[in-house]
């Protein structure tokens, strides 16, 4: 086997490849873009170009894609091969245009009320700041895409965009402190990835997990996560070669695996890479769900990606881990030894604390699924309402702040707010705390609420701009102060002050908190649609414009495209549960009850003294289940059907909620009813015995 040390990265038109086969002053120029966002002159595009195709066609490829992310929530890829006709034959070519731009038709890529507006063209772009790399014989190029006249159609174009804001925004405040060294900061994400792995035999017999990535129905499980025996726990054979070999994929491609466990749930696994900046941690975290499940392919398994799987147990999540960090290699959000003197470090805790309190609405919206409505707030994820958890030490040290008090660090040393020599700071002091969904964990900020399927472009393009929409209303506070170091102290304690309600160092699944948040006046958003409601209320419109992140009609579009998408993944749940009824669930049940009868009339044509009671009962049992399951089916077609011909789109989006969903959950509940009277052999579908435990 080849060392890991050679291995990684061997698919990747990485750095030390550019330096080994560019020319050196096209190399400068090229990193100049990466590093600076300079322009790339279009004969240092060509001189790339070649370079790459060579190196590509090297490791076999014949073909190049522009790789994009849709608003389809999966990447997008259409394959050009390098050929051009020379003479009687070929010669393979690749232009430095063809790297930099590309033509894919964008008429069927979600646009929202785009469309209607615009030309259906759309362009992809290259991005030079996340490496292309080689996968199945084609060059992969990460490229940004917009529309013909300049919309913004994809996820990574505000994320990159985000990110230059903060950059800004977070430079001019480290020069005013001083720092006038720091060039440019960069985001930095590790994405946390739980996922599930299951039998792929099983998996082709539940129609409902291949069209939805769902059970729709299935009884618990005899036994489920109570024991608590699966988290950490050894890692069987099957699936730890899946994950070697995961772990070697990812790892040829550049990406960072670095942690793997057992989770929570039973089949249920995790993936950690070690943290890069946010625009190439949002592409290899794309690239990672999709290995995940072609490798899962080559073993005979499946990986769900869905948020919820499975009812009854743990579904997945993406923890995303953010922090802030200068060129010059300092994480802004480290606190130090002396956190209580170190300005800088609070002015950017300050920022992050209004931040997720001015724009709770929007981190709830940036985690709104169809699957993760599933998880927020059932006791197992964090909880709808967002709130943030500093850890004891540093929430001691911001109430002393709020109140002008000394502060005291574990009962140790008096200390003085603001005071210059103090005593050590402690960073991971006290028990994390898992159940917030914003927590401060010793050196960045974890963000727990993400589903596990999505793209994590979302929920930083927008943690990045109102963090930089804070900093830069800082700046013009404290630009024109004499003694900037105290104009800061003053803008961090009234910061705090102002926004102390987000910050919550307690149980966030406890029933208190749910009314604590309320008399907070902190919001809880339940369900997509009552999250997207907000989406475009006038502050959060006003944040994405004035930072130039999207357009009004670009911001309205995505909300649109989310809504849509809720009420069509509801509605492809709700036409397959009706399918998995009527074609499946009823035919069984009826023979079920036959078999009970003819037993029943078996026995009492035997003899009038062996007893029938037990078919009997079963029999009458199940018929009235199957009575009332045919009734909630009628229903349920009949409140989906209603629900489909809604117009607008929230409004559709809350009768899918409301109506559709609603009638879901009692015809499975009775559905699983009826399994748990059932006999193996009759019930259509493998259990959730065998789906959990088959692996
Ligand atoms: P856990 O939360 O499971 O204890 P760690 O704290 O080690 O795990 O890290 C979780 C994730 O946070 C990893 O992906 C790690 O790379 C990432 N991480 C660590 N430091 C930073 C940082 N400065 N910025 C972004 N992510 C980070
Ligand atoms: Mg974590």
């Amino acid at each position: 086997m080849t060392k890991v040390p050679e291995l990684f990265g061997s698919k990747v038109f990485n750095d030390r490849v550019m330096r080994e086969r560019l020319p050196g002053t096209t190399y400068k120029a090229l990193k100049k873009t990466i590093e600076n966002g300079e322009p790339l002159d279009i004969s240092v595009a060509n001189v790339v170009a070649n370079a790459m195709k060579d190196w590509a066609v090297e490791q076999g490829c014949t073909h190049f894609t522009h790789w994009f992310q849709p608003m389809t929530g999966v990447t997008a890829e259409k394959h050009d091969s390098f050929i051009q006709p020379n003479g009687d034959g070929v010669i393979m070519e690749f232009s430095g245009k063809e790297l930099i731009k590309g033509e894919p038709d964008a008429s069927s890529f979600p646009s929202g009320s785009i469309r209607a507006t615009y030309e259906a063209r759309g362009y992809t772009t290259w991005d030079p700041t996340s490496p292309a790399f080689v996968r199945d014989g084609s060059l992969y190029i990460p490229t940004a895409f917009c529309s013909y006249t300049g919309e913004v159609l994809d996820k990574k174009t505000p994320l990159l965009r985000s990110m230059e804001r903060l950059s800004t925004e977070a430079v001019k405040i480290l020069h005013l402190l001083g720092k006038t060294d720091v060039k440019r900061v960069a985001t930095t994400v590790g994405p946390e990835q739980e996922y599930f792995l299951i039998d792929k035999e099983l998996y082709d017999q539940r129609v409902d997990l291949k069209l939805t990535g769902r059970t729709l129905f299935g009884a618990k499980a005899p036994k489920g996560q109570e024991l608590e025996d699966h988290y950490f726990g050894a890692i069987k054979a099957r699936v730890a070669a899946y994950m070697k070999e995961l772990d070697e994929e990812l790892w040829k491609l550049g990406v960072l695996a670095k942690t793997k466990h057992n989770e929570v749930a039973p089949s249920q696994h995790e993936l950690a890479p070690i943290f890069s900046t946010s625009n190439i941690a949002t592409d290899h975290n794309e690239l990672t769900m999709e290995i995940m499940q072609k490798v899962a392919e080559r073993h005979n398994l499946v990986c769900l990606l869905h948020e919820k799987p499975f009812k009854g147990v743990n579904g997945s999540g993406k923890h995303n881990n953010w922090s802030i960090s200068t060129n010059t290699g300092e994480n802004l959000l480290s606190p130090g030894k002396h956190p209580e003197s170190n300005v800088q470090f609070l002015l950017f805790l300050a920022a992050v604390v209004k931040a997720v309190d001015e724009y709770q609405d929007l981190l709830r919206i940036t985690v709104a699924s169809a699957g993760n409505d599933h998880r927020l707030g059932a006791n197992e994820a964090p909880p709808a309402i967002i709130s943030m958890y500093l850890g004891d030490d540093l929430d001691a040290l911001v109430h002393s702040i709020i109140d002008g008090n000394s502060y005291e660090s574990h009962g140790r040393e008096k200390m003085q707010t603001g005071v210059e020599v103090l005593a050590d700071f402690m960073k991971d002091n006290s028990d994390r705390n898992r159940t917030s969904p914003f927590a401060f964990t010793g050196n960045k900020f974890e963000f727990r609420a993400l589903g596990s399927s999505l793209n994590i472009a979302c929920p930083n393009y927008m943690l990045n701009t109102m963090v930089a929409d804070e900093l830069s209303q800082f700046y013009d506070e404290l630009k024109d102060a004499e003694n900037v170091q105290e104009a800061a102290k003053e803008v961090i304690r009234k910061t705090f002050t102002a926004h102390q309600r987000i910050i919550f160092n307690g149980d966030n699944y406890s029933d208190e908190w749910v009314a604590e948040a309320e008399k907070r006046g902190l919001l809880n958003l339940k369900s997509l649609p009552e999250a997207l409601a907000h989406f475009l209320d006038k502050k959060n419109v006003d944040l994405f414009v004035k930072h130039n992140i999207c357009s009004e009609d670009e911001l309205r579009a995505r909300y649109e495209i989310d809504l849509e998408a809720y009420s069509k993944q509801l509605n492809i749940e709700a036409l397959t549960m009706l399918d998995m009824a009527k074609k499946d669930i009823l035919p069984a049940v009826t023979a079920y009850i036959r078999e009970q009868v003819d037993a029943a009339l078996a026995k009492k044509a035997l003899s009038s003294s062996i007893s029938a009671a037990v078919e009997e009962k079963l029999a009458e049992k199940l018929s009235e289940k199957q009575l009332r399951f045919v009734e909630l089916t009628e229903e349920l077609a009949q409140v989906t059907a209603e629900a489909a011909k809604v117009d607008e789109p929230l409004e559709q989006a809350f009768a899918y909620r409301n109506n559709v969903f609603a009638k879901m959950e009692e015809l499975r509940s009775v559905g699983d009813s009826i399994e748990e009277d059932m006999s193996g052999e009759y019930w259509p579908y493998p259990s959730y015995t065998e789906l959990l435990f088959g692996v």
